[in-house]
């Protein structure tokens, strides 16, 4: 368990999956928390509505990361609703998968509108509410440092460009005592990537540890790196993968 007690987090992206994990750890851990999503209202007022189960407050922000405006105001608005911010996890991603040939434009901007730019400005207007000990927690992806197979390039670039999104935020805010992480996890049991999906098998064969992971598993590494102990940590990307990468 990390002490949140009193912390008002953002996750985007937490109607389902990882975000959903990561927004009831962080309410399981003391902090009152908004969550965004695109297009399941029904799957993220629950999560809400578990989270006011805990005995924390849940704003249910609807905000599609494919829209800068909407994104920075899903910021603003978790702050003015909650009060304050003191964590945000950037999670809203999706995966387009196709032989390289065959990727459009079209599918190039978006990829890169959630998964970078959508990113990048939550995280710039998270600057601004950030106090001291503010944390801005970037959920990537292990492909950004191992590629173990075909048809994830669009996926990959956009992971990649987060590496350089972390470690030049860092740069910025650390004087202001705001860190800015990237956690990485590998195979992961949800919707995007689902343990007995048709890729699952030839990714289990390539891990240290030949099994999936839960949401419930990247969430605690969030849950720590949200944490006051993680203070020293900055620009870092943190792997947590089964051994997929080694
Ligand atoms: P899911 O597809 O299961 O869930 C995606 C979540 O993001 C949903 O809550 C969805 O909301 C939300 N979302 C998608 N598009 C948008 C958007 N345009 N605006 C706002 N919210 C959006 O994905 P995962 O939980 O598996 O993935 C979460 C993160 O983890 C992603 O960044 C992914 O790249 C990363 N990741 C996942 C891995 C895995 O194996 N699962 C491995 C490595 C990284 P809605 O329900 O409204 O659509």
């Amino acid at each position: 368990m990390a002490d949140l007690t009193g912390r008002v987090a953002l996750v985007t992206g937490a109607s389902r999956g990882i975000g959903a994990a990561i927004a009831l750890r962080l309410a399981r851990d003391g902090a009152d928390v908004a969550l965004t999503y695109s297009a399941s209202p029904e799957k993220a007022q629950a999560v809400g509505r578990e989270i006011e189960a805990l005995g924390r407050r849940a704003l249910v922000l609807q905000a599609d990361s494919a829209d800068p405006a909407a994104a920075a105001a899903a910021v603003d608005l978790a702050a003015e609703g909650l009060g304050r911010l003191d964590i945000l996890v950037a999670n809203a991603g999706i995966a387009i998968q196709k032989p390289f040939a065959e990727f459009s434009l079209e599918d190039f901007d978006r990829t890169l509108a959630i998964n970078v730019r959508g990113v990048f400005v939550a995280a710039q207007a998270a600057s601004r509410h950030l106090p001291e000990g503010g944390r801005i927690i970037i959920i990537g992806s292990n492909l950004a440092d191992r590629v173990p197979r075909a048809g994830a390039t669009l996926y990959t670039l956009s992971k990649t460009a987060l590496t350089g999104l972390a470690k030049g935020a860092a740069r910025d805010l650390g004087p202001q005592g705001i860190t800015v992480n990237l956690v990485q996890p590998g195979p992961t049991d949800t919707d995007m990537n689902p343990a007995d999906g048709p890729r699952a098998d030839t990714l289990r064969s390539l891990m240290a540890i030949p099994r999936y992971g839960s949401g419930a598993d990247i969430a605690g590494l969030v849950a720590w790196v949200a944490s006051a102990e993680s203070r020293f940590v900055t620009g870092a990307a943190l792997t947590i993968d089964g051994g997929m990468s080694i």
